[in-house]
């Protein structure tokens, strides 16, 4: 009999693994695929390059909790991740700051005339709804069409103006030099990668593992006593509200016969060519060698859920989902796919965190 079945072996289900099973639980953990890790699963390619499979995973968070909590199973290697925007001809910081402007128009702007600039150029929205809102109310149409309009069309095949504010206002825009993709406190990748970070959090004599099983195929016939879902929240209830939209991308890798690709980490493709953009893993993991691993994105409606699409339509069918899962007290729903939330690494951590020490308090679990 085991305390708890944990449906999905990312770091949602990883996460609640090692830390129930610290506490003496007994542990099922299985998962569709054929490894651990979920969506940041890494592995060397044939070429003995690092990738991630389910393209660039950049680990980057606030929260010392979560860093500290990670730290007990790798070491890190600190990177700051660095993107350029492929736009008129030019190779521009993502996102916009003082070096994009002076250099798409060729100017020597200082900061407080860069905010002038953008204040001359923005058209003002209120209430701000969308994401087109977002970007119009802050730099105005035309950096809006060189730089979001083409892009979350692209990632989305949605127009900003269908889409919610949340989606664009994840991008900042700067009036200084700093050129980071990120500013959190911590920003830093996994030494070895993330499979062998999730290998460490795993290994408990507690913790089984069972992968290539959907968990449909076991529930019946193994006993557990309380079940821990990081699957898409839909599948589990047989999409009885209908089925909830999600974006994938079709990942294509290249790798060449050279040391270096391109100039930095990421380029980002937003007016032009149908992937959205092009990631050099290098840059990511630190290794060397004498070959390159890149990888191209392509979104596309159909393959695995990936992004949940962020539109109100879209959360009620997920509210729905939600009220349906109070019925069902002994099985908790977590993750980005468990509730359908666009969760970053980190977020997930937390989020099992908080779960975890929600299932401590609980009456029932102390008398287990
Ligand atoms: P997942 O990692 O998706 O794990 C869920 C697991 O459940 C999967 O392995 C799946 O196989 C399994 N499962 C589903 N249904 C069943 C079933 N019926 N039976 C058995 N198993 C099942 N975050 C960052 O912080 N930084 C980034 O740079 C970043 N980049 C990203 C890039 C892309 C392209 C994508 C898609 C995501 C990115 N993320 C990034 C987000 C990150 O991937 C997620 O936050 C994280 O993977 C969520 O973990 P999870 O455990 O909730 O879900």
């Amino acid at each position: 009999m085991y305390d708890f079945l944990i449906v999905g072996c990312g770091f949602a289900g990883a996460v609640l693994a090692e830390r129930l099973a610290n506490e003496g639980k007994k542990i099922l953990i299985v998962d569709k695929r054929d490894h651990i890790a979920g969506n940041a699963f890494d592995f060397y390619n044939e070429e003995g390059i690092l990738i991630h499979k389910y393209g660039p995973h950049i680990f980057h968070t606030n929260s010392e909790d979560v860093f500290r909590y990670l730290g007990k199973f790798t070491d890190w290697r600190p990177y700051e991740h660095r993107v350029l925007g492929s736009v008129d001809g030019l190779l521009v910081p993502i996102p916009i700051n003082l070096t994009t402007i002076n250099e798409l128009y060729g100017k020597n702007l200082t900061s407080d005339e860069v905010t002038d600039f953008l204040a001359s150029k923005a058209e003002k929205r209120n209430p701000i709804l969308t994401s087109e809102d977002v970007v119009l109310n802050v730099v105005g149409k035309e950096l809006y069409e060189k730089f979001f309009k083409g892009y979350t069309k692209k990632q989305w095949d949605l127009d900003p103006s269908e889409l919610d504010a949340s989606v664009t206002a994840r991008v900042p825009t700067r009036t200084n030099k700093d050129d980071r993709y990120f500013t959190d406190t911590f920003q830093a990748m996994p030494k070895n990668g993330y499979t062998e970070m999730f290998k460490k959090m795993l290994s408990h004599k507690n913790i089984n593992i069972m992968l290539q099983t959907d968990y449909k195929d076991i529930v019946d016939v193994i006993p557990f006593k309380t079940l821990i879902y990081t699957g898409p929240i839909d599948s589990y209830f047989d999409y009885c509200y209908g089925k909830l939209p999600y974006r994938s991308i079709d990942f294509k890798f290249e790798t060449l016969n050279q040391e270096n690709y391109q100039a930095t980490g990421t380029v980002n493709y937003p007016t032009s060519n149908l992937y959205t953009r092009i990631t050099e893993f290098k840059f990511l993991t630190g290794q060397k060698n004498d070959k390159t691993t890149i990888v191209y994105e392509y979104p596309t409606a159909e393959g695995d859920p990936y992004y949940p699409i962020p539109r109100k339509q879209n959360q009620e069918i997920y509210n729905q989902y939600k009220k349906l899962s109070e019925d069902h007290p002994d099985v908790f729903f977590t993750g980005r796919l468990g509730t359908y939330k666009y969760y970053n690494m980190d977020q997930v951590v937390a989020q099992s965190l908080a779960l975890f020490r929600k299932l401590k308090s609980r009456e029932e679990y102390v008398q287990q």
